[in-house]
């Protein structure tokens, strides 16, 4: 339903949960929030924004890379293992279990889930939700060598639905990653150059910064401290118009 992510070099929790609230309108039945910290680390509840920020605070969750979530569900009922952001926790068990890598939110229905995860399952992958979602971020650990970005272009290649998606990864602290197919994402850059968020609607930066690309069908994006770029379904470059928006609260 709702994304907000960001890479910022402040404790970005606080923004984060507000960009969270202020897409609360749309609706949502959970919600949840993970950070780069020493690791992969979340907080997800089946209640309000408002309790999340209270569990945020009471476990001290912070980090500059982050990325957020109101789910809306259409796979898996609503509750807290499938709630978004899902981690991957790498093939394999017992012994031979190669711990996770990546977070990722995701908006909108992976519609060949099934057979992906089939696929996935018989590499070993284990799931723990009863989601679609849950297929793209085995998908990418399975398809990750060192560069989120290059593991996100080759997972989109095989799916197909409708997505807006965040993803970061364990290796890369500094590093989020989206794509857009079928569900609004738009870039926000920051307003001191160096944080960049990406977010479902514009709205939930209101007052963080007015500085919006709005990614176009296809696009895939790569935000990092202070630089980012915008591919188009080719994979190739693609300049985005920078606007001034100005969002009401
Ligand atoms: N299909 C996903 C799920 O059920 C995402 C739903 C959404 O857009 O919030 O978890």
């Amino acid at each position: 339903c709702g994304i907000v992510a960001s890479v910022s070099t402040r404790n970005i929790v606080p923004i984060l949960v507000q960009g969270l609230q202020r897409l609360e309108y749309r609706g949502y039945d959970s919600c949840g929030v993970a950070v780069h910290a020493d690791g992969l680390k979340r907080a997800r509840s089946t209640s309000r924004v408002a309790e999340l920020q209270a569990q945020v605070s009471a476990e001290h969750l912070e980090g500059g890379t982050g990325i957020a979530h109101t789910r809306w569900a259409t796979h898996g009922a609503p509750a807290v293992h499938n709630a978004h952001p899902h981690f991957s926790h790498g093939s394999g068990a017992g012994s031979n279990a190669r711990p996770g890598k990546v977070a990722l939110v995701h908006n909108g229905i992976i519609e060949n889930h099934d057979e992906l995860r089939a696929a996935l399952q018989a590499k070993g992958y284990v799931f723990d939700s009863q989601t679609d979602t849950e297929v793209i971020v085995h998908l990418m650990d399975s398809l990750y060598d060192g560069d989120l970005f290059e593991a996100l272009k080759a997972a989109v290649a095989q799916l197909r639905g409708a997505y807006a998606i965040a993803a970061f990864c364990k290796d890369e602290p500094h590093r989020v990653v989206g794509a857009r197919a079928g569900s609004p994402l738009i870039l926000g850059v920051g307003q001191d150059h160096s944080e960049n968020f990406l977010a479902s609607d514009a709205m939930a930066l209101a007052g963080v910064t007015d500085q919006i690309v709005y990614l176009e069908e296809g696009d895939l994006v790569d935000i990092q401290l202070g630089k980012y770029w915008v591919f188009d379904r080719q994979h190739q470059r693609a300049a985005r118009e920078v606007k001034t928006v100005h969002a009401h609260s």
